[in-house]
C-alpha cells in the first residue's frame, strides 16, 4: 500500500491553501465543510473566491453558523490573505494544498511544506505531494474514500459512481440513527459478537427499510423494538457453506454474505486461500480439514465438538467446505449432530468438483450424443472400492465422476474394463480444477493408470470417464491445453 488511508478532524485546525483560482476554491469548500480554519494565499483572487469568503464572514456555509462552538460541520472559517506564497505562511498549519498553475510556485509549497513536516497536496500532482485527496461518497456521517493512489484517477471516478448507486441516501441517515443508538445498544448487549449480529440484523431488517422510505419514527421504534429481544443475543448458529472447487468467483452470493458475518470459520484444507480470504477480516480460521495423508487432522468428533462450542457462546460459526458441502463432505453427519444439539443452521450449497472439472476443463458432462446421465462416485481406496455398483458403472453411454480417485487410478481401470467398458473409452483425470494451477490430462481408460502416473497426477484431482471426455481436446478454453497422453507416450 502506497498510502496510508485516514480521516482526518480538521475542525478549529489551520490549513493553507494556495492559489486564487477556481481550483483553489473548490478545495477550500471542502476543508471548510470539515470545519478546517482556512487561510487563502494568492497575489490575486477571482470571483469565486472572493464570493466564499464573503459568504464565510456572513452566514456560513450551507447552514447557519452556530456562535462561537466549534462542532458539527460547515463552521469553518476563511481568510484570503492577497500576497505571494511564502514558507513562513506554513507556520502553525497542520496540512497545506497548494493549487495553483504556477509549477514553480507548487514546487516551492511542497518543498517548504517537507522541510517543515507539514502534508502538502499538490493538487494533482502526485509527485509532489506528501498527501493525496481521495475521491469520496459523502453519506455523512458515513463517508466512502476512493484512492488509486494518483495512478488513475479516471478509475477512482468510475468506482465512485458505482458505490454512488449502490447506496442510496438512507445510508447516511441510517448511520445517524445508530450514532443516536451507540451507546444504548451498546449498554444492552456488551457481548461484542452479539452486537455484531444485532447490526447487522439491523443493517438488513425493517429497521433499514423504514429508514429507506424516510418513516425515521417507526425506525426508531422498531430498533426499540428489537433491542428488547433477548433471544437476538444469545443464539448462535451454523452455517454450512459449500466453498466451490478453488475459483473464488465461483461462491454463491450466500456463501460471500455468510464469510462476511462469520464469528468463526472451520475450514477444509481443500478449501483456497481465495476463498478464505473474503471471511470476515477478524473473523477465528480454524483449519479443521482432512486429507488422505494429514495424520494432524482434526477428528469428524472433534470438528462437532467445536462447532457445538462455538455456536453455544452465541457465535455464527460458518462450516466451509470444499465443492459442495452433501457431495461426499459429510455435511450430512455434521447437520444431524447440530439438530441433536438443538443448534440452528443453514446451507449453503457449493458447486462440487465434478461440475466445476467439467466446465474449466470443456467437458459437458451430459452432451446430448455421447451420455444420458452422469454418476459422482466416490473411489476412497480400502474396502469401500469393492462395495461400488461396479456393473452398473461399466454401463455405456454415461459419464462416470470419481472422487478422491487418484490413488485408485488401475483399480478404477481395472474394474471398469472387467465389467465391460470399453479400453478405449476416453477419460479425463483433472488436477486443481478451476484454479491457476489446473492440469487435464485426456486418455482412453486402458492406458488411465499409465497415464496419470506418468504425468505424476497430484491431488486433489477428479476422474471423469466417458466419450464426453474427449471433448475436452477443442473445447477447453481455461489454462492449459490438455495434456493427451498418446503425445506425452511418444515424446518419452
Ligand atoms: N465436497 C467436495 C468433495 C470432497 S471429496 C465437492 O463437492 O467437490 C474431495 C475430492 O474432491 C478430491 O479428492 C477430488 O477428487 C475432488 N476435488 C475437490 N476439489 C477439486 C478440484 N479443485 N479439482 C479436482 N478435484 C477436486
Amino acid at each position: 500500500m502506497r498510502y496510508f488511508p485516514l480521516f482526518a478532524d480538521l475542525r478549529d485546525r489551520r490549513v493553507l491553501v494556495v492559489g486564487g483560482g477556481v481550483v483553489a476554491e473548490r478545495k477550500t469548500r471542502l476543508l471548510l465543510e470539515a470545519g478546517a480554519q482556512v487561510t487563502v494565499v494568492a497575489p490575486e483572487f477571482g470571483a469565486s473566491l472572493r464570493m466564499l469568503a464573503a459568504e464565510g464572514r456572513g452566514e456560513g456555509f450551507g447552514m447557519p453558523l452556530p456562535a462561537q462552538t466549534g462542532e458539527g460541520r460547515g463552521e469553518g472559517r476563511v481568510v484570503l490573505r492577497e500576497e505571494r506564497f511564502r514558507p513562513d505562511h506554513l507556520d502553525g498549519v497542520v496540512l497545506a494544498v497548494a493549487a495553483t498553475d504556477d509549477v514553480e510556485v507548487n514546487t516551492g509549497v511542497a518543498a517548504a511544506g517537507r522541510e517543515r513536516n507539514v502534508l502538502v497536496n499538490v493538487v494533482d500532482v502526485a509527485e509532489l505531494s506528501s498527501f493525496i485527496v481521495p475521491a469520496i461518497v459523502d453519506r455523512s456521517p458515513l463517508v466512502i474514500a476512493i484512492s488509486t493512489g494518483g495512478v488513475a484517477p479516471v478509475l477512482a471516478r468510475h468506482v465512485r459512481e458505482r458505490i454512488e448507486a449502490l447506496f442510496d441516501g438512507s445510508v447516511g441517515r441510517l448511520a445517524g440513527l445508530l450514532e443516536r443508538w451507540r451507546a444504548r445498544i451498546k449498554q444492552q448487549l456488551p457481548d461484542v459478537a452479539a452486537r455484531r449480529r444485532f447490526y447487522e440484523r439491523l443493517l438488513r431488517g425493517r429497521v433499514a427499510d423504514l429508514v429507506r422510505v424516510h418513516d425515521e419514527p417507526a425506525a426508531e421504534r422498531e430498533l426499540g423494538y428489537e433491542l428488547t429481544r433477548r433471544d437476538l443475543a444469545q443464539h448462535g448458529s451454523v452455517v454450512l457453506v459449500g466453498a466451490g472447487p478453488g475459483d473464488a468467483g465461483l461462491l454463491t452470493l450466500n456463501a460471500l454474505r455468510a464469510l462476511q458475518e462469520a464469528d468463526v470459520v472451520l475450514h477444509d484444507r481443500l478449501v483456497s486461500q481465495d476463498v478464505l480470504g473474503l471471511a470476515r477480516r477478524d473473523a477465528l480460521k480454524v483449519a479443521v480439514g482432512k486429507s488422505a495423508r494429514d495424520h494432524s487432522s482434526v477428528s469428524q468428533p472433534r470438528i462437532h465438538e467445536l462447532m457445538l462450542e462455538h455456536a453455544a457462546a452465541g457465535r455464527r460459526v460458518v462450516r466451509l467446505k470444499g465443492g459442495d458441502p452433501f457431495i461426499f463432505g459429510r455435511g450430512g453427519e455434521e447437520l444431524e449432530f447440530l439438530a441433536a444439539h438443538g443448534i440452528p443452521f443453514e446451507v449453503v450449497p457449493g458447486i462440487t468438483a465434478a461440475v466445476a472439472c467439467g466446465a474449466y476443463a470443456g467437458i459437458p458432462l451430459t452432451h446430448r450424443e455421447h451420455a444420458q446421465s452422469v454418476r459422482f462416485v466416490t473411489a476412497h481406496c480400502g474396502e469401500s472400492f469393492d462395495t461400488l455398483d461396479w456393473p452398473a458403472l461399466a454401463q455405456e453411454r454415461q459419464t462416470v465422476a470419481f472422487y478422491m480417485g487418484v490413488a485408485g487410478l488401475e483399480r478404477i481401470r481395472a474394474s471398469l474394463v472387467a465389467h465391460g467398458r470399453s479400453a478405449s473409452t476416453p477419460v479425463a483425470i483433472v488436477e486443481n480444477g478451476s484454479r491457476q494451477t489446473q492440469r487435464v490430462v485426456l486418455a482412453t481408460l486402458g492406458e488411465l493408470d499409465e497415464a496419470g502416473r506418468t504425468a505424476q497426477v497430484g491431488s486433489p484431482a477428479l476422474v471423469i470417464v466417458g466419450e464426453v471426455a474427449a471433448l475436452a481436446t477443442r473445447l477447453h478454453w481455461f489454462g492449459h491445453a490438455p495434456i493427451e497422453w498418446r503425445r506425452l507416450s511418444q515424446a518419452a
